[in-house]
């Protein structure tokens, strides 16, 4: 089915649910406008996440039997009450072990599902293109596939692919295409399976995720810059989940190390690493003013951009952070709350 022949009850066959997999209770609430000086912001959630049940069921993937009853219906009460107006629809990847042929059908499956949620509520969705990044010519293929058949707006990826790295050489045919769509990456991390392992996350506290996911985005941001892909592929647009993990909030130490250690530095950077810090994308999923100031302070308040994680419960006030952070102008505020997001995914303001 095409984008347009979804524009009616598109949705039924979609479920939204959060980081774990889980639907969230319904929210209730009027639509919240968010202003800022006098001017009503168009604003814009990039961290947002859903699933397709029949994809999911191509591989066995459990889903709830109310999952498959879900409609947007919740999604939009909350996305009025929090102040969104429009979401950028994102799938963590579970299908980076599958083998080609299913793989091929999966994305192809998932992506026109996504598209057609996206035709039947365009001024609320747009969504990024899946791509089974363990089979890079194929992934080429798709991101092509999701962003010029489908009209998703960019495309997403996991914080690792099976144990590769993202800033494997053989994922430079990805990045080429991407660069060339010039299209918003999307990175999400998927924790660090290897301390799970280990059990060095284990006990109180959901250390898998607090500490497993962010620091697995700090680790594909750190290889993106050091293997050098950033410079192979400057025109790279990465938008980082969770405010980029860790990588801002400590990266004078990316400067510092090869000075230490200039034996341990083989490939030489175009620039500082610090500058490439200040050329990627990071969500405001950081819940402190404090940390938000930190953040636009590290990265540049055009680096900032609107998640909620939606539906897993992180956080309903994106927004008033956004509005509550020190230091930022009535044009920072805008840029951040969907001004450089829609200009990134081409949504109209
Ligand atoms: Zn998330």
């Amino acid at each position: 089915m095409s984008a347009q022949e979804g524009k009616t009850g598109a949705t039924a066959g979609v479920a939204f649910v959060g980081c774990d997999g889980k639907a969230t209770p319904a929210a209730q609430g009027r639509r919240r406008e968010v202003v800022v000086n006098g001017r009503r912001v168009r604003t814009v959630d990039v961290h947002a996440h859903c699933a397709i049940p029949e994809a999911k069921a191509m591989v066995g993937e459990p889903m709830e039997p109310a999952l498959l009853m879900s409609t947007p219906a919740d999604r939009l009460r909350a996305m009025d009450e929090q102040g969104i107006d429009v979401e950028a629809l994102s799938i963590n990847p579970f299908w980076y072990t599958v083998d080609r042929d299913v793989a091929r059908d999966l994305i192809r499956l998932q992506n026109e599902k996504l598209a057609e949620v996206c035709a039947a509520m365009p001024d609320r969705f747009v969504a990024f293109a899946t791509v089974a990044l363990q089979h890079p010519d194929l992934a080429v293929e798709q991101v092509e596939e999701g962003v010029k058949k489908f009209g998703l707006r960019g495309v997403s990826t996991g914080g690792s692919v099976n144990g590769m790295e993202l800033a494997d050489p053989k994922l430079h045919p990805f990045w080429a295409k991407v660069e060339q769509l010039g299209v918003l990456v999307f990175i999400h991390p998927q924790g660090t399976d290897e301390l799970e392992e280990s059990g060095r996350l284990n006990g109180n506290g959901v250390l898998t995720n607090t500490i497993g996911n962010p620091l697995e985005t700090t680790i594909a941001l750190s290889h993106l810059i050091f293997e050098g892909t950033l410079d192979r592929f400057p025109g790279l647009k990465i938008c980082a989940a969770h405010a980029g993990g860790f990588l801002p909030s400590y990266a004078g130490r990316s400067d510092q190390g090869c000075l230490t250690f200039p034996d341990r530095c083989t490939g030489q950077l175009k620039h500082k690493p610090t500058e490439y810090v200040r050329q990627l994308y990071y969500d405001n999923i950081i819940f402190t003013p404090e940390g938000m100031r930190h953040l636009v302070a590290e990265t540049g308040p055009g680096q900032v951009v609107m998640g909620t994680d939606y539906p897993y419960p992180w956080t309903k006030t994106s927004v008033d952070l956004i509005l509550a952070t020190p230091g930022l102008s009535d044009a920072d505020r805008v840029a951040i709350l969907g001004g450089t997001a829609a200009k990134l995914l081409g949504i109209k303001t």
